[in-house]
């Protein structure tokens, strides 16, 4: 019993290792998992639009702490190992909207699963990755490669890339 117990736990530490070593070189910022009473947070009104990237996207809530404004994307699902990729786009997506609309930078977002919340730092090379993706989903040649392969707009709405794909419906 005890041998089945103590392989099953270094799996999941071998699991978790490759997990953050994945995440690691994707070049996403690190993350923090941090304790959040969710009573306070208040729904953002109206979807934020930058003219710039012609971004636009409604985050779930938005917090202010002092003269920053943190925006929060709230997951139904839940997390096992580490923040999904597409997930952290869509927040840093919120954070350039946020900081193009009211010209404050946030110096982070909150991603909140079912089961855990994560403090994601909007850094300087998320919000250059953010924006080099979305150029790249929008290069014509891209696109003529990928075509959205389904019509479930169900699909798009829970996608962390809706906030700037072209094929969202
Ligand atoms: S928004 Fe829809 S079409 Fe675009 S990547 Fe997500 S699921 Fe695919």
């Amino acid at each position: 019993m005890y041998t089945i117990i103590g392989i099953l736990f270094i799996l999941g530490f071998i699991l978790l290792w490759q997990a953050n070593r994945q995440h690691q070189a994707s070049g996403l910022p690190g993350y923090k998992v941090i304790y959040s009473d969710t009573s306070d947070w208040g729904p953002s009104e109206k979807p934020l639009y930058d003219k710039k990237l012609d971004l636009t996207g409604r985050p779930d809530y938005l917090i202010r702490q002092g003269n920053n404004i943190i925006p929060v994307e709230v997951k139904t699902a839940r997390v096992y190992q580490s923040p999904y990729d597409s997930h952290i786009f869509q927040l840093a997506a919120y954070c350039y909207l946020v900081h193009s609309k009211y010209n404050v930078r946030p110096p982070y977002g909150i991603l909140h699963y079912k089961n855990r919340t994560y403090r994601i730092e909007y850094t300087n090379e998320l919000e250059a990755s953010l924006i080099a993706l979305i150029g790249e989903m929008r290069t014509k040649g891209h696109l003529r490669k990928i075509i959205r392969s389904h019509q479930s707009a169900q699909r798009c709405q829970r996608c962390g890339y809706r906030s700037f794909c072209d094929q969202r419906l």
